[in-house]
C-alpha cells in the first residue's frame, strides 16, 4: 500500500496513545492513508492487538534500546509524543522526562529525512504548576488559562519537554514543525494509564459493588457541585492530526478540551448507573480517600476478574487512586473554591 504519512506514537498503550492507534489507520483520517508505528513498554498487551499498527516494544529510558529499536524507522513523517514518566519530585520528572523526549528525537530525527512534524501532549499542569506545587505557588495563574500565559517560576517537566521541542524543530531550519497539546484531566479507555480516571472510578464501582459497599463520593463537596471539565482522549487525539495536517497549525501551543462541563454528582448518577447502584447523598464529614480505601483490595479486583471472565490486570495498574484523589479533592480545589467561586479545574 502507498501510504501518503507515517505514525510513531510514542506510548500507544497510553490512555490518548490508545485513541491515536485506533483512529490513525482508519480510511477516513486526514493526512491518511496512515502507516502506523506505536511504541510502548511493555509487550503489546491483548486488548491493543486489533489496531492495525506496528508495535514496537522499547523502554525509551534507555538511550541504547531507542536507538536500535528507532533508528530503522526511516520512513517516519509525525511523531505523536504521549507518553511520560511519573516520579514525586518534580526535578527528578524533568530528569527523567527530558532524557525520554531526547532519547527518542537522538534516534528519529537523524534518520528519518521525511519527518515534518511533532505533536507534543502535555497537560493544563503547564498553567497551575505540577502536583508536588499544588498550593504552594506564590503567584498562581488566574484562570480560564490562555496559551501566551507566561510561565510559573517553578520546575516543571512540559516546560523542559517544550524547550527540547523548539531546541530540535530550530535545528532543521524551518523544516520540522511542532505543536503543543494541553488537555485537561482525560477520559479515554487504557488499562495501562498512570492517570485513567474513568477507569480508576469504574474499579472502584466494581469493588463497592462486589462488596456489597455504598458508592461513597471519595472527593470534596465543591468537587460535588461545582463544574468540572475534562479532555475526550478521542477528540485530542483528533486535535493532533489536525494540527499535524493543517498548515495553519503549526508551531503552536493549543489547549483541548471539551468545551462542555460537568458535575461530579450528574456523573456519580452516572458511573450507579452503569453499575446499578444506588448513589448516596453526598456526606458532610470527613473526606474519604480512595488511597486509604483501596487499600489491601488486590485479592478482591483478582476475584472480580475471575468471575466475570475480564482480561487479567493488577489493581494498581487500573486503579490510579492518587490520581483520582487529587482531580476529585486536589490541593487545588480548596484554592480555586476561595479564589474563583464556581470552578473546579482537572489537570
Ligand atoms: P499514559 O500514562 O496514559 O500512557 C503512558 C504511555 O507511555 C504508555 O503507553 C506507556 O507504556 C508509555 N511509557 C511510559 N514510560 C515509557 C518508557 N520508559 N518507554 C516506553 N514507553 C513508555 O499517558 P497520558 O496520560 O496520555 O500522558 C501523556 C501526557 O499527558 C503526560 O505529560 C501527562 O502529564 C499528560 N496529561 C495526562 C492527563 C490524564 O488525565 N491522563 C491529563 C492531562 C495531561
Amino acid at each position: 500500500q502507498n501510504y501518503q504519512s507515517v505514525a510513531l506514537i510514542v506510548g500507544v498503550t497510553g490512555i490518548v496513545g490508545s485513541s491515536l492507534a485506533e483512529i490513525l489507520p482508519l480510511s477516513d483520517t486526514p493526512g491518511g492513508p496512515w502507516k502506523v508505528y506505536g511504541l510502548a513498554r511493555r509487550p503489546r498487551p491483548v486488548w491493543n492487538s486489533d489496531n492495525p499498527i506496528e508495535y514496537i516494544q522499547c523502554d525509551i529510558s534507555d538511550k541504547n534500546d531507542t536507538v536500535l529499536k528507532l533508528s530503522p524507522l526511516k520512513d517516519v513523517t509525525n511523531i505523536f509524543y504521549v507518553c511520560w514518566a511519573n516520579r514525586v519530585l518534580e526535578s527528578e520528572n524533568c530528569k527523567i522526562n527530558s532524557r525520554m523526549f531526547q532519547n527518542v528525537l537522538n534516534a528519529v530525527i537523524p534518520n528519518a529525512p521525511n519527518l515534518k512534524h511533532i505533536c507534543l501532549q502535555t497537560g493544563l499542569k503547564h498553567y497551575y504548576g505540577p502536583f508536588e506545587y499544588w498550593g504552594k505557588i506564590e503567584k498562581p495563574l488566574e484562570p480560564p488559562f490562555s496559551e501566551d500565559m507566561p510561565r510559573l517560576d517553578v520546575p516543571n517537566f512540559y516546560y523542559d519537554l517544550e524547550d527540547i521541542l523548539y531546541e530540535e524543530a530550530g535545528k532543521k531550519d524551518g523544516g520540522l514543525t511542532w505543536s503543543v497539546h494541553r488537555p485537561g484531566a482525560i477520559f479515554g479507555f487504557s488499562p495501562y494509564s498512570m492517570m485513567n480516571l474513568v477507569g480508576t472510578l469504574s474499579v472502584y464501582a466494581a469493588i463497592c459493588k462486589h462488596e456489597g459497599m455504598p458508592l461513597r463520593f471519595p472527593g470534596l463537596k465543591v468537587a460535588w457541585e461545582c463544574y468540572s471539565q475534562a479532555s475526550d482522549a478521542d477528540l485530542i487525539a483528533e486535535h493532533q492530526i489536525w494540527a499535524a495536517v493543517d498548515p495553519y497549525a503549526k508551531n503552536e501551543a493549543f489547549n483541548c478540551s471539551n468545551g462542555d462541563v460537568f458535575k461530579w454528582k450528574q456523573l456519580w448518577g452516572v458511573l450507579g448507573e452503569q453499575f446499578e447502584m444506588e448513589v448516596p447523598e453526598f456526606e458532610e464529614g470527613e473526606r474519604v480517600s480512595l488511597v486509604e480505601m483501596m487499600k489491601g483490595k488486590e485479592r478482591v479486583w483478582e476475584e472480580i476478574v475471575k468471575v466475570n471472565n475480564l482480561v487479567p490486570t493488577k489493581l494498581e495498574e487500573v486503579g490510579n487512586w492518587w490520581f483520582a484523589d487529587s482531580i476529585e479533592c486536589g490541593v487545588s480545589i480548596g484554592y480555586y473554591e476561595q479564589e474563583q467561586g464556581a470552578w473546579v479545574f482537572g489537570v
